[in-house]
């Protein structure tokens, strides 16, 4: 194979070239042109010579001379979702690497590290998977942010069919109603956690200018009501106000669909906030409970954790012997007694009542 270069010093060197000497000026040009051509398209490394099989997409590719302008008009369309359904639109991607830090090669990292990390966790063998296989039987319905540096292992390490989860960007109700309904109505869990988180985007987002934001993001933080923030805090301080602010949202919003259940004791609606800044103080990582039903005073809370912790022998729970209690409400009120976690009258209930079920 000639190179390119190779060609060019050819042609300048005179050396004799293999064409009858009859042949014209012009037809010698074209003859040689077509050589040139040749040799430069075998003269590319193989790598760039395989457009199907990269990742380069398509229509960027045709776009060529486009302006920038055209390009980000280009964007906003496919944004707006008029897919190219045509089958070449999308080709199939790692065929090379140029950096780690590229997007494709970042995608490629991913997966590979998911399926040995699939394939590790298929070690635990059939036993393992048998025994949710048939059923699922979750004992909280939780609802977190998608922020990815929020995960299960950080309150949970067996998860499997005990979390019942609803991700999404604000650890919100709204948007979600069917998902969360599923989990406290038809899989029957008994506790329903909203989770926040401190450095959350979705709150900050909501604190700030949200005009500027596109319709669907706009449209997925347009439930959350973020307080303004006490005077004097710095701005970690109040953005961490606003997370707690949220999580007491989600739980009012929560008892004003679910408060049968929660009068009835069949539900227990808690709220917390996943600190892993230390932004609250109390270690960097830790899950504060910051309302339970409704209730958000620092005495409660700790006298719920000490509940939580120690059961029936925790200080300051009022032991009741079980004849006492005849019916579910007779629990929820002499648990009203010691906690003070859950207040409201059980006749009063009723998923139309919006009362955030704050004790008296
Ligand atoms: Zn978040």
């Amino acid at each position: 194979m000639t190179s390119r270069a190779d060609s060019a010093l050819w042609l300048k060197s005179g050396r004799k070239r293999p064409f009858c000497l009859g042949m014209g000026a012009r037809r010698l040009l074209t003859l040689t042109s077509a050589l040139l051509l040749a040799a430069t398209a075998c003269s590319q490394p193989p790598a760039t010579v395989a457009p199907e099989t990269t990742a380069v997409h398509p229509k960027k590719a045709k776009e060529g001379k486009n302006s920038h302008a055209d390009k980000a008009a280009d964007e906003a369309k496919a944004d707006e979702g008029k897919a190219d359904d045509s089958p070449q639109k999308y080709t199939v991607p790692f065929a090379w690497e140029s950096s780690k830090a590229e997007p494709l090669a970042l995608t490629r990292a991913f997966l590979k590290e998911a399926f040995e990390d699939n394939k590790t966790y298929m070690e635990h063998g059939p036993k393992f998977f048998s025994a949710f296989a048939d059923a699922e039987l979750p004992r909280a319905t939780v609802v977190t942010c998608s922020d990815s540096r929020v995960q299960p292992q950080g309150w949970d390490e067996t998860s499997e069919n005990d979390d019942y989860t609803v991700r999404n960007f604000g650890n919100q109700l709204a948007g979600d109603e069917g998902s969360i309904e599923y989990g406290v109505e038809h899989l029957n869990t008994p506790l329903l956690m909203i989770i926040g988180h401190t450095g959350c985007e979705a709150v900050k987002a909501a604190s700030g200018d949200t005009s500027k934001l596109s319709k669907p993001l706009q449209a997925q933080i347009k439930s959350l009501q973020i307080p303004r923030p006490t005077q004097g805090k710095n701005e970690n301080q109040a953005w961490a106000e606003g997370v707690v602010a949220n999580v007491h949202n989600q739980v009012a919003a929560a008892l004003k669909r679910y408060g049968k259940r929660v009068q009835s004791g069949s539900l227990t609606v808690v709220g917390a906030v996943f600190d892993f800044r230390d932004d609250l103080g109390q270690g960097a990582g830790k899950l504060i409970i910051v309302d339970v039903n409704g209730n958000g005073e620092a005495a409660r809370m700790e006298a719920f954790m000490a509940a939580v912790n120690d059961g029936p022998d925790a200080k300051g729970v009022k032991k009741v012997s079980k004849k006492d209690l005849q019916s579910p409400e007779d629990v929820v009120h002499s648990l009203a007694q010691v906690q003070g976690i859950v207040t409201r009258e059980v006749s009063s209930a009723s998923n139309d009542s919006p009362t955030a079920g704050h004790a008296h």
